[in-house]
């Protein structure tokens, strides 16, 4: 049985072909299906869309909830948070009881089931504030406040708790399963790769794949449901972007837009915030004679920026030229597809 006719005619396996292998799925067959591509991986999701359907339908459910923010503070510095601050930033904060206590119960008036608790990872082993502040609570962890907070939200206001709170040892795993109906953690990368000098998660310990990862397991053993995901945006963006414009270049500088979008978009900031800069710092200078020699250092310096510039500019484009290898990857897909 074929999902549909485009499926048989694009030389797809059959479904039922599928579906009987995932009714014996074993390691072996885990590992085939995870090495499906082209084709093979078009029926899999074909096949994996036909036991859905069996199964399930076409309903999809949620529960509403409402996000609780336990606290911005985090043991780490991933490259792209822009949820965390440090003690001494504006906005870091840890909640009180009542501040929990207030938000949950507003979600709960306006019909929410679940209370999202979201925060940073053991904000209290890197800053001494966030230890501080736990230790005037009464509590010596942060994972220990947590609990105490998912208990209370529980008790008074019914909503069940669901907790992201990063990488948790047995203990405390075993602390929070009492009071969560089910806890997230992101998996994010199985790499290493993104913790050297310059990745995304250099100097963040929670983000090391191998820690994560025993989280999940420990969290399995002790059947806590845990909601685990995999950034695969990115990913999914370079392929999609790879496909688009090796195959349809026509079609991808109909994207350009966007981009010129955003390019005008910062142009019409700078151009303003740039300006009013100088009268600012002009007004700022009070004896208006050491304008010329501040005037004199700046076009100096300018100058100087500006030579580097161009001299690393002509060196590197001599060197990586750019361009060069999309024109032979370019080649290459078009000859193949001719060639199909
Ligand atoms: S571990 Fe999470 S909260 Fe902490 S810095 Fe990284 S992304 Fe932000």
């Amino acid at each position: 049985m074929y999902a549909n006719e485009s499926c048989r005619e694009l030389g797809c396996r059959p479904v039922n072909d599928m579906v009987g292998r995932v009714d014996v799925l074993n390691v072996e067959a885990a590992v085939d299906h995870w090495k499906a591509r082209g084709l093979d991986l078009s029926a899999l999701l074909l096949a994996a869309s036909t036991l859905r359907e069996q199964g399930k339908g076409q309903k999809i459910s949620y529960s509403p909830k409402v996000f609780i923010p336990l606290t911005n503070m985090c043991r780490d510095r991933c490259g792209y948070c822009t949820f965390v601050k440090s003690p001494t930033q504006i906005g870091a904060h840890l909640m009180i009881p009542e501040e929990v206590l207030d938000i949950a119960q507003r979600g709960a008036n306006n019909g929410c089931k679940e209370a999202l608790f979201s925060l940073g990872d053991h904000p209290e082993w890197r800053h001494s504030e966030a230890m501080e502040q736990l230790k005037n609570l009464g509590y010596r962890s942060t994972p220990e406040y947590l609990a105490a907070m998912c208990r209370l939200v529980l008790e008074q206001t019914g909503l069940l708790p669901h907790s992201n709170c990063g990488v948790l040892d047995i203990d405390e795993l075993r602390m929070l399963r009492e009071v969560n109906v089910s806890m997230g953690l992101m998996l994010e990368n199985v790499s290493e790769r993104l913790l050297n000098r310059g990745g995304p998660h250099f100097g963040a310990d929670s983000k090391r794949p191998s820690l994560r990862l025993e989280t999940l397991c420990l969290s399995g053993e002790m059947d806590l449901a845990m909601t685990t995901g995999i950034l695969i945006g990115i990913v999914v963006a370079i392929i999609v972007g790879i496909i688009i414009g090796g195959f349809a270049p026509t079609f991808a500088v109909k994207f350009t837009i966007l981009g010129d979008i955003f390019l005008n978009s910062l142009k019409m900031m700078v151009v303003p915030l740039v300006i009013l800069s100088m009268i600012v710092g002009i007004t700022g200078l009070g004896d208006i004679r050491s304008l010329g020699s501040i005037g004199g250092r700046t076009v100096g310096y300018y100058m100087t920026t500006t030579a580097i510039s161009v001299i690393l500019g002509v060196v590197l484009v001599n060197i990586i030229r750019p361009g060069v290898t999309f024109t032979i990857m370019y080649f290459f897909y078009f000859n193949r597809i001719n060639k199909l």
